[in-house]
């Protein structure tokens, strides 16, 4: 049985965007809430707040200005190398503040750790099963699209099949992080980040609505084969979900 209470199951369901896991402080999350969210921005009730989407909606300003695409390869990129110059520039800063000057064989060893961390990932048997169930996840949206060709623009299932594409990849990168982040809190003396669990949270939640969303289309679907598909990838859902909640222990609070 699910160790997660149906009411807080159902505030899953209904909240996009920005969601407070039990574990993390109130202020920490008002201040940081991107730290917290699946990134559906125009779904999330802090975007008037939040650091993160007022600066996304800036830069998308200054694209529009320039003839710039938002949703194009140039802009991505050209977004992600001012974040990365960005973070590089506040890390040298703070190097220099406090002394410090890496060596060419310390960047090596750092970079045989993360090997190693990566390696440990990838063997890691929830991994593993994630991958598979990701791969039949993107399997089922085919056949999906396939089976409701231009019903597909329906309001009642363009709705449902908005909330499937968007978490397609999402879950599984999550659940990638936060074993990753599992691997680098063992050598941590004090962690103080949650990151494994709350990344194990977002996956987790982010299940829950695809779940909820298999549930409601599957009563637009008149075909046997496809109705059995949708109800054998939601038991496996629920199941992955109940290896997150032991594993990253959802079900406690830390604060
Ligand atoms: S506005 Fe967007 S980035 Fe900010 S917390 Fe909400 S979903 Fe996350």
């Amino acid at each position: 049985m699910s160790l997660i209470s149906k009411t807080i199951k159902k505030t899953f369901i209904n909240q996009y965007g920005a969601i407070k896991p039990t574990w993390i402080h109130q202020d920490d999350y008002y201040k940081l809430p991107f730290n917290y969210c699946d990134r559906w921005c125009e779904r999330c009730n802090l975007a008037k707040v939040c650091r993160v989407y007022q600066k996304e909606k800036e830069r998308n300003e200054e694209f529009i200005k320039k003839g710039i695409d938002i949703n194009s390869s140039e802009a991505l990129f050209s977004g992600l190398m001012e974040d990365l110059n960005e973070t590089k520039a506040m890390i040298e800063k703070d190097m220099k503040r406090l002394g410090m000057n890496l060596t060419k064989k310390d960047l090596e060893i750092s970079e045989d750790k993360e090997t190693l961390k990566e390696r440990l990932v990838e063997k890691d048997s929830l991994k593993q099963i994630s991958f598979k169930i990701y791969h039949r996840y993107l399997e089922l949206i085919d056949d999906l699209q396939n089976y409701f060709l231009e019903e597909i623009e329906k309001k009642e299932i363009k709705k449902i099949m908005n909330i499937l594409f968007y978490y397609q990849g999402f879950f599984y990168a999550k659940i990638q992080r936060a074993i990753f982040s599992e691997v680098e809190e063992r050598s941590m003396s004090d962690d103080v980040t949650f990151d494994a669990k709350t990344s194990g949270f977002l996956a987790y939640v982010a299940l829950i609505k695809v779940i909820n969303a298999l549930d409601q289309l599957i009563i637009h679907i008149d075909l046997e084969k496809l109705k059995t598909q949708i109800l054998s990838l939601s038991k496996t859902f629920i199941k992955l979900n109940q290896i997150l909640e032991v594993r990253f222990e959802l079900n406690e609070n830390v604060k």
